[in-house]
């Protein structure tokens, strides 16, 4: 995959090689693109979408019913976030009206394509979400409405769902469908249609770009394999002539500017991204209202069939403690900062204090920007200095060096990508006698001798987010009884990405990797089993907090089958 950076211009605005690939400077002063040849002239094709879409006509009218009870929300919102959302829109308008009046650092983009100018006669441009499932503080979004603005086009987003993904249930696509149509809902009171195509991007994706004279495609950035493999995919199968572009909108610093290697650890990547904080932890510009508006309008979306028809495992079922979308996230945001901030630092190892922020979900599926939480959340160093720079060495630089270490570790998620020092010492201590031994089925249903371990276990399976202290130790015993590391890691990657709300994120690979092989982390006193990897017991975990409390709080009988 390419890395050069590169705004995709008109193919008549000449080589494209006047300015430099990695430009942070504002291009708005460049020369201004020729309106496009066909303007007012629309592919005949244009307004009959033939992609695979679910529909319902009767769902496309908003009664006054509806706008009243979205009044009546909005007021309510306000209450709940304590007027966060207000003021972070103040915010943004606060730093330019548009993107088009703003500094956008090209760091963030890179070329995927082989070719970089958009055509003459274009009749759009697509965001095609992936990851980063929100509209505003969402670098690819913006970018992609930049462009737009540029060349005086319509705005589309797409997303392609795909019916079944992985090992993904009810639970994970619950959550991402109901974000998403708070996305499309957002979209259409900007005038920027929302596509939802049904099947895999590189099916459905390339003929809906032909046959709408789609001129260029942005997209987001993933570090796993199957979303790097859609890119790809995606990229051979579009037309010649469509330039693709991505934006890494996830993480503050760029993965692929962050570093151009796998780090160590986070002491090697902290400086790294520290240093870019500067540049790249800015406030974000406003999505505006789109002011081109294409003949090709988004087919109204029958959400309940959309969830209906999913082929997923519904036996995980949802959480209600997570509501989904991005004003909930803000509203989580607004109580993290308001409640628990203070005590973010002196209680988030003690799994029976409420002081983690709870915002994996949200991050994860990308309906709340970690930019956005850490320019919030930074407002208040100055009165909680130690749990703001905690928070942002784990928002930030763990998270970022999760990022950094799928990208370049091809075998993230196998002890092959374990360093070699870890791979030795786990296969040394292979043919220790283990003490317990559990199949997969026991350890799902939390029926170990460990009641702390069944404990942390129910709390995922029930609540779908384990606390981040006890996903250690948990992952740690998954080692301790399985019959050999790789078994081990495969069952933990495989509970982890079934049951955690925030589950198939570079995160939770790199935890299980950090947990079972050793990953960003040093060689420790040898023992049987582990090696040098570093060991955990249920005495650590008392030392730390009141382990007969959480036990009883997730005790089986609460629980019953
Ligand atoms: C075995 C194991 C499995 C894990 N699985 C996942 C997973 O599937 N998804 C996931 O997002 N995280 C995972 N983590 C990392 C971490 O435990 C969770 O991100 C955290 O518990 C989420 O809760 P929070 O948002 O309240 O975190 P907070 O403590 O409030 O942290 C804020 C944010 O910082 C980031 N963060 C925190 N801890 C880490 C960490 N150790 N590494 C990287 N980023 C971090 C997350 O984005 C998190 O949302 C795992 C860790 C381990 C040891």
């Amino acid at each position: 995959m390419s890395q050069k950076a590169r705004a995709p211009k008109r193919k008549s605005e000449g080589s494209g090689n006047e300015k430099s690939d990695t430009s942070q400077e504002d291009d708005s002063k460049t020369k201004s693109f020729t309106a496009p040849k066909s303007q007012g002239k629309r592919n005949p094709q244009e307004h009959k979408n033939k992609s695979k879409v679910i529909s319902d006509a009767s769902s496309s009218e908003t009664s006054d019913v509806d706008v009243k009870k979205r009044k009546l929300q909005e007021k309510k919102d306000v209450d709940v976030n304590g007027g966060l959302l207000e003021a972070v829109k103040k915010s943004r308008l606060s730093v330019a009206t548009s993107v088009s009046d703003f500094k956008f650092n090209k760091k963030r983009v890179r070329l995927v394509s082989a070719e970089e100018n958009l055509k003459d006669d274009a009749l759009g441009i697509v965001y095609w979400m992936s990851r980063d499932q929100r509209v505003e503080d969402n670098w690819a979004f913006l970018y992609a409405q930049r462009l737009a603005l540029k060349q005086k086009l319509p705005l589309h987003v797409v997303f392609c769902l795909v019916p079944k993904f992985l090992d993904a249930t009810i639970r994970h696509y619950g959550f991402m469908i109901k974000g998403l149509q708070e996305v499309a809902e957002d979209c259409k009171g900007l005038n920027i249609p929302f596509h939802l195509l049904i099947g895999y991007a590189k099916d459905v994706l390339p003929d809906f770009v032909k046959e709408h004279g789609i001129g260029g495609v942005v997209t987001d950035f993933s570090p796993l394999r199957v979303p790097l493999q859609w890119v790809s995919d995606i990229c051979k199968r579009l037309p010649e002539d469509v330039p693709l572009v991505q934006v890494d909108a996830h993480n503050i610093v760029p993965c692929w500017v962050a570093s151009n290697k796998q780090e160590y650890g986070a002491r090697t990547i902290r400086r790294k991204i520290h240093d870019q904080l500067t540049q790249f932890l800015t406030d974000f510009p406003p999505v505006i209202t789109h002011p081109y508006k294409s003949n090709l309008k988004a087919e109204p979306i029958d959400w309940d069939k959309c969830y209906a028809s999913l082929e997923v495992d519904r036996t995980v079922k949802e959480v209600d403690w997570a509501k989904p979308g991005s004003k909930a996230g803000m509203n989580t945001l607004h109580l993290f900062i308001s409640v628990r901030l203070k005590f973010f630092n002196s209680d988030r190892n003690n799994p029976n204090r409420q002081a983690l922020s709870n915002l994996s979900p949200w991050f994860h599926f990308g309906q709340l920007s970690v930019q956005r939480a850490i320019l919030e959340v930074q407002k208040y160093r100055s009165k909680y200095k130690e749990s703001v720079d905690s928070f942002v060495e784990e928002a930030v630089v763990r998270r970022e060096l999760a990022d950094n270490y799928c990208y370049y570790n091809k075998n993230y998620d196998k002890v092959e990508g374990a360093y070699d020092w870890a791979k030795n010492t786990l296969k040394d201590h292979a043919k220790d006698k283990r003490t317990h031994l559990y199949s997969l089925e026991q350890l799902e249903s939390g029926k170990t001798h460990d009641p702390l371990w069944n404990a942390a276990q129910l709390q995922m399976v029930h609540e779908g987010k384990m606390h981040g202290f006890l996903r250690m130790y948990w992952a740690k015993k998954i080692l301790e009884w399985t019959s050999s590391p790789e078994e081990g890691l495969r069952f933990a990657i495989y509970l982890n990405d079934r049951f955690e709300l925030d589950g198939r994120d570079p995160n939770g690979y790199v935890g299980c990797m950090w947990s079972i092989c050793g990953i960003h982390d040093q060689g420790w006193a040898e023992r049987a089993v582990f090696g040098k990897i570093r060991y955990m017991n249920y005495q650590g975990c008392k030392r730390k907090f009141d382990v007969a409390e959480f036990e009883r709080r997730y005790h089986p009988k609460k629980f019953p089958a």
